[in-house]
């Protein structure tokens, strides 16, 4: 039988990254292009077409046949439609775009969408920190907070397929605007650009002379890296910056632990890095608020991701698998066909 790839393509609102997973689950040839998410949906959909074609290429010159591609879209998506719903940081033209039924005709390879947090997650669980978890959350910390679930070893997707939004939970009904419409998600207080508006109202203020030092005075070198330098040199406001966010995080983990259950949570994305910043308040959190599942904190694991590019992973992965299901159904439906055509035959064949 020949050697199965799927394609994985990662969309970003700056750069767009295509690689081909082949059988030992390595990522190969990895092309990275800008987006210019300016330009109409067209014009971007013609540049993924033809990066997936030129990856499907060079997998094929390696004996590989191409079954499928995921797409990870930073966009709430109908993964069963192929539709991608509401792009947030996109120009015109993608209000119920039909993503995966456009791919697949220009390229002649079946595509599938997933939203990239949860794409992230997926390729956590199945390739880096959260193997071998059967109950476990991700969660993406950047420009917004994205989050996922694989629950009893699935990738989890809710009955609209936009299950795991663990940043839109309410953390504070009274709190600011978010992104999506409501007032005071965890997004709104854990995200990168809320740890930049942070730090900046006490540059403002004058109160932060050692982060003022690392940025060397300039506020476009403001980011959530700085802060975490300066934290981690001791500056105290910018420790309780990554202290807020910390219990924003931690909050919003004790209440997915308790309606769910969790064997592990997986954290990436840029302002994971800050590393214990982070994760001491998470854990002094959890300590503090949560009570139905007390006993079982002492289980839970909490870690940072793993993977170098899960966006492209997690999209390859789920391809393959999307591929394998469907491959699965087929057989199952042509053996009920073929039990039916002989029981038809032979009407006695199944009687005792
Ligand atoms: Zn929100």
């Amino acid at each position: 039988m020949a050697k199965r790839a799927s394609i994985g393509l990662d969309l970003g609102g700056t750069n767009f990254s295509v690689a081909w997973l082949d059988e030992s689950g390595a990522l190969r040839d990895t092309l990275t292009l800008e987006t210019q998410s300016h330009r109409p949906a067209s014009a971007i959909v013609a540049d993924l077409a033809s990066a997936i074609q030129t990856t499907a290429q060079k997998a094929r010159q390696e004996g590989y046949t191409v079954v499928g591609s995921g797409i990870g879209v930073p966009a709430v998506i109908d993964p069963w439609a192929g539709l991608v719903l509401l792009p947030p940081n996109f120009a015109e033209g993608w209000h119920h775009y039909p993503l995966a039924a456009t791919l697949t005709q220009a390229t002649q390879i079946p595509t599938w969408l997933i939203n990239d947090a949860r794409s992230f997650t997926f390729a956590e669980s199945r390739m880096g920190a959260g193997k071998g978890y059967r109950h476990l959350l991700g969660i993406t910390l950047g420009t917004g907070v994205g989050g996922g679930l694989i629950l009893n070893g699935q990738l989890y997707l809710g009955r609209w397929g936009t299950a795991g939004e663990f940043g839109h939970q309410v953390y504070d009904p009274h709190g600011p605007r978010c992104g999506c419409g409501g007032f005071g998600c965890i997004e709104v207080f854990a995200s990168g650009p809320a740890i930049v508006a942070a730090a900046a109202r006490h540059l403002r203020q004058g109160r932060t002379p050692l982060l003022r030092e690392i940025i060397q005075g300039s506020l476009d070198d403001l980011s959530p890296k700085a802060v975490a330098q300066a934290a981690q040199a001791g500056e105290e406001e910018c420790i309780e910056i990554y202290r807020r966010v910390g219990r924003a995080l931690g909050i919003g983990i004790s209440n997915v632990l308790s309606v769910l259950g969790l064997e592990a949570v997986v954290i990436g994305g840029g302002v994971a890095q800050a590393g214990n910043l982070l994760f001491e308040p998470i854990w002094q959190t959890l300590e503090q608020h949560q009570y139905m599942v007390r006993e079982h904190l002492s289980t839970l694991q909490i870690k940072p991701a793993q993977l170098n590019e899960p966006g492209v992973m997690g999209a390859a992965v789920y391809a393959a698998e999307q591929y394998a299901a469907e491959q699965y159904a087929a057989e199952q439906y042509a053996a009920e066909q073929s039990q039916q055509i002989i029981q038809s035959a032979n009407p006695r064949a199944n009687t005792v």
